[in-house]
């Protein structure tokens, strides 16, 4: 089924133990979408400048990504550069250059306004809430990731557009922002209130949980020997997700946990290497072998 995302498309500058790199395509729509395309064709929306070469967008290309809604701007794409502390767990944000983004207005072609199902990445709350209002029908799921920037500055309308949502995926430090409660359960209850039915914590090395009315299912990260670059993860787990969620055309319990283990494997594979390389060269069949992987790190008798 179709998979809209909205949100930035970027030139990242990453420093970490294990490198760095100057400018490197990125961004969390292009996270999300290069992931979700292994599992479903998506429709991308977001803006670039004129320094973004046919070269760059090379990235989308020979995926199932439609790029319709990628507008070319005057001026210079969004920058951003961070680094990373020696165990990668901590990252300082060295620039934000919103450029090109600062004037975005996101408009969908009309081919993608039947979308059914939706993600907003970290963009503007009041601008995520347009989107939806651009969707024609009603998505049968609708999910949102916003940061500590939009819950502090802009917390009326993001609760306005949290109304309209079904799924909400933040980190730990952003739930207990949003919600004012330390305790990540008690956090659900206050975030159900505000719109969605399913949280889902991103927790970085520790995985990921999912509440929602029927309980709690969690998996843990994929434990890897060498990680190199933790940047665009939960996009990419937000990817993993929706793609397969859409590709299977249902919300029911199984398909969410299914879900959730997607995830955790696209954004596994994404710290592998720096930026989007490890994505570049990755294989269905490595995606489905590392989700067998899942399964047993987790499996036991009672
Ligand atoms: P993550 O590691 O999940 O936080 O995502 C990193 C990606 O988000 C990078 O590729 C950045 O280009 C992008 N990014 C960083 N800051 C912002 C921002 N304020 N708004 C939108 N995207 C951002």
């Amino acid at each position: 089924m179709s998979l809209l995302v909205v949100g930035s498309v970027a030139f990242d500058a990453i420093e970490s133990p294990y490198g760095k790199v100057d400018r490197a395509v990125g961004g969390a729509a292009t996270y999300f979408a290069v992931a979700a395309s292994f599992f479903t064709p998506v429709n991308l929306v977001g803006i670039v400048g004129d320094d973004f070469t046919s070269k760059d967008v090379a990235i989308f290309k020979g995926r199932s990504i439609d790029i319709e809604g990628l507008e070319h701007a005057e001026g210079k794409t969004f920058f951003w550069a961070g680094k990373y502390s020696q165990n990668l767990n901590e990252r300082v944000t060295l620039a934000t250059e919103l450029n090109v983004f600062a004037g975005f207005k996101p408009k969908l072609p009309d081919k993608y306004k039947k979308s059914q199902f939706v993600f907003l990445a970290n963009i503007a709350p009041e601008l995520q809430r347009d989107v939806l209002h651009q969707v024609k029908v009603r998505p049968k799921v609708a999910a949102l990731d916003t940061m500590n920037y939009w819950i502090s500055g802009s917390n009326g309308e993001l609760r306005e557009t949290l109304k309209h949502v079904d799924i909400l995926m933040i980190n730990d430090s952003e739930t207990r922002e949003l919600s004012n409660e330390h305790n990540l359960l008690r956090a659900a209850k206050h975030i159900f209130k505000m719109g969605p039915s399913t949280l889902i914590v991103k927790r970085g090395e520790y995985g990921a949980m999912m509440v929602d009315k029927r309980g709690v299912f969690c998996v843990p990260a994929f434990p890897l020997e060498e990680p190199h670059d933790p940047t665009g993860a939960g996009d990419s787990f937000a990817g993993g997700f929706m793609g397969y969620l859409a590709s299977v055309g249902k919300k029911n319990d199984l398909a969410l946990r299914r879900a959730m283990v997607y995830g955790s494997v696209l954004g596994s594979f994404t710290v592998e290497k720096f930026g989007l390389d490890r994505l570049r060269s990755l294989k269905h069949k490595e995606i489905h072998a590392r989700a067998r992987h899942f399964a047993k790190l987790t499996q036991f008798k009672l």
